[in-house]
């Protein structure tokens, strides 16, 4: 009988794709899908390093998943707290059979044979790396084979994440994960068109860690984001960019995006004050952020806008929290996510001065959070009444433009209508973050209006 899997993934889109790569080979390697947990015979736990709550929730998931396995199921845990504490890891989850960084297979530890806890090697190979000033970049491992690369199921859903690179060569203060994913490399345009055709999805949401940096470590140009998304958005129907950092959103890239006719802008600003900013070892400030909005604005008034937010990084004063208030109030953008600053081993924040005490930092986060939500909701009130064009990713649930998927609202839509058709509704109502929309043609309702002035016809009734 075919040995069976289950991979449970955590942490952000970036992960998901791995996952999905995980399962690729497995599948080819002749493992089937469990159809729970507790009946595979391999787990695999792809786990998420960012910060220290979702370090958290790896173990838990881990150790959760280990204690209800079947008899005789193998537990791997791998992905960037793999990466990043490997042999750490290793020796405090006695209950894990397997430790394994980026790209080892996994798929001969499902075997009987496999010898129980097996700290797999981590690091293999060499992966490119240089001097980050803020923190130390290891030698580290490109693994035996390239996650990158790897081939992938056709997506499940009417839209699927497309990885276009793995690593970061910048160097925020804040951030390690330059020092675990390494330098950005980018994947090759025809490889990555070869993968859209593959995952046969009419939404394809690109995801790298610094995504407009995408093909500089290629010597193709600095920006080829640019003919990336046109030759994406030949392919597909929507084509969704997802972390911009601001200073790389250039008039051509803003152009090529509105071009798809997807609006949608995923600005990675992490802050406005410009002291805090450098402090941060970033680009920009408030002002030149809000120009950028209003150009896009000024071109499509319709455009939507997320970012993200880092709150009491070392150094944020009361002022500098202020400006963020009132760049939020000012900005009005469509979503915004608020983070407090976690103190990142070895990074160059870790060990700056001014430390913020996470009382102050709970109350910054609540204040911002308070403002946004209003944001959000009067913005989604503001669409009631409006027809929009939706992609139905499931039963009852669709998204327009404006919502990137997992991470935005949603919008609840009859459940006549068909999974993975693009259709015109119209919003008739606001919950928060999330609308509801009748088909603009409303087939049932429209059939029941029919249906009524018919028989009244025949009845001879009014
Ligand atoms: S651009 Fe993003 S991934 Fe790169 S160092 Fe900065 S925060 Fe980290």
């Amino acid at each position: 009988m075919a040995r069976t899997y289950w991979v449970e993934t955590l942490g952000c889109p970036k992960n998901q794709v791995d996952s999905d790569k995980l399962t690729g080979t497995m599948l080819a390697d002749g493992l089937v899908a469990a159809d729970a947990p507790d009946q595979a015979d391999l787990i695999v736990v792809n786990t998420c390093a960012f910060i220290e709550e979702a370090r958290q929730e790896s173990i838990d998931t881990v150790l959760a998943l280990s204690d209800s396995r079947a008899e005789g199921a193998r537990v791997v845990v791998t992905g960037c707290m793999a990466e990043r504490y490997g042999q750490e890891l290793a020796e405090a989850l006695p209950e894990v059979d397997a430790v394994a960084g980026f790209g080892v297979a996994v798929t001969a530890l499902a075997s009987p044979s496999a010898p129980a806890t097996t700290a797999v090697a981590v690091s293999i190979g060499t992966k490119p790396t240089r001097a980050v000033p803020s923190i130390a970049v290891p030698s580290i491992a490109v693994p035996s084979f390239d996650l990158l690369n790897l081939p992938r199921p056709r997506a499940t859903a009417p839209w699927a994440y497309l990885k276009v690179a793995e690593g970061c060569d910048r160097a925020c203060g804040f951030c390690a994960i330059p020092s675990f994913r390494g330098q950005q490399r980018s994947r090759s345009v025809d490889d990555l068109l070869a993968e859209v055709d593959q995952l046969g999805a009419r939404e394809i949401v690109l995801v790298a860690q610094d995504l407009a940096a995408y093909g500089r470590d290629q010597g193709v140009g600095e920006r080829s984001i640019v003919p990336l998304v046109r030759a994406v958005a030949e392919r597909v129907d929507w084509v969704r960019l997802l972390y911009l950092y601001p200073s790389d959103l250039t008039d051509e890239l803003i152009e090529t995006v509105l071009a798809t006719g997807v609006p949608y802008f995923d600005l990675s600003l992490q802050h406005v004050s410009a002291p805090l900013l450098r402090r941060m070892r970033r680009w920009g400030n408030g002002e030149k952020f809000l120009d950028r909005i209003a150009a896009i604005r000024a071109a499509e008034p319709g455009a939507a806008f997320r970012s993200n937010f880092i709150v009491g990084y070392p150094g944020e004063t009361e002022h500098d929290h202020d400006q963020l208030l009132d760049f939020v109030a000012e900005a009005q953008l469509d979503w915004c996510g608020f983070f407090s600053f976690s103190k990142e081993q070895g990074t160059y924040a870790a060990d700056l001065d001014r430390q913020v005490a996470p009382e102050l930092m709970r109350d910054r986060l609540a204040e911002l959070g308070e403002l946004q939500d209003a944001i959000t909701a009067r913005r989604r009130d503001d669409l009631i009444g409006t027809p929009v064009r939706v992609l139905v990713d499931a039963t009852g649930t669709a998204r327009s433009y404006r919502e990137a998927p997992e991470i935005d609202g949603v919008i609840a839509v009859p459940d006549s209508l068909e999974v993975g058709s693009f259709v015109e509704v119209t919003v008739v109502d606001a919950l928060g973050p999330d609308l509801v929309a009748e088909a603009v043609d409303a087939p049932s309702a429209v059939a029941a209006v029919r249906g009524e002035v018919l028989s009244a016809r025949v009845e001879g009734r009014p």
